[in-house]
């Protein structure tokens, strides 16, 4: 997707402050962060939302689940604990159209979410 920009991040033709790479996904800092750890994994195809994941995907989503636990330890919240969260759609309040999940910790984290 020539116009998104997590697909730039991906190709490296958009800065960002990368924490983690391998060939299938990418992680960096949210630009507005709020928590202490707070980053943005993403897949490096483009999916437009959790909604355009199907059976073919079902690998993938599994993966960035994995990946993000390894994230979390590498980054150093796994112990205390973390927040994972995959906003979709309007109401979802997903404002970039590249599935991403939101990886926050270094903080309490409340419940319900506004
Ligand atoms: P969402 O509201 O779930 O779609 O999350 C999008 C997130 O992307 C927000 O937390 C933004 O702060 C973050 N964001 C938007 N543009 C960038 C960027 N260029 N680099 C890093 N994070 C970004
Ligand atoms: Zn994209």
């Amino acid at each position: 997707m020539s116009d998104c920009i997590f697909c730039k991040i991906a190709a490296h033709e958009l800065d960002a402050q990368i924490v983690y790479e391998d060939d299938e996904f990418l992680a960096f800092k949210d630009i507005n962060p709020v928590a202490p750890v707070h980053v943005l994994l993403i897949p490096k195809t483009h999916l437009g939302s959790l909604l355009e994941a199907g059976a073919p995907q079902s690998g993938l989503v599994a993966r960035l689940l994995l990946t993000a636990s390894q994230v979390a330890r590498q980054l150093g919240v796994a112990e205390d604990g973390f927040r994972t969260v995959i906003n979709t759609g309007d109401n979802g309040g997903q404002t970039v159209q590249h599935l991403h999940l939101h990886l926050m910790g270094g903080r309490f984290m409340a419940w319900p979410p506004g």
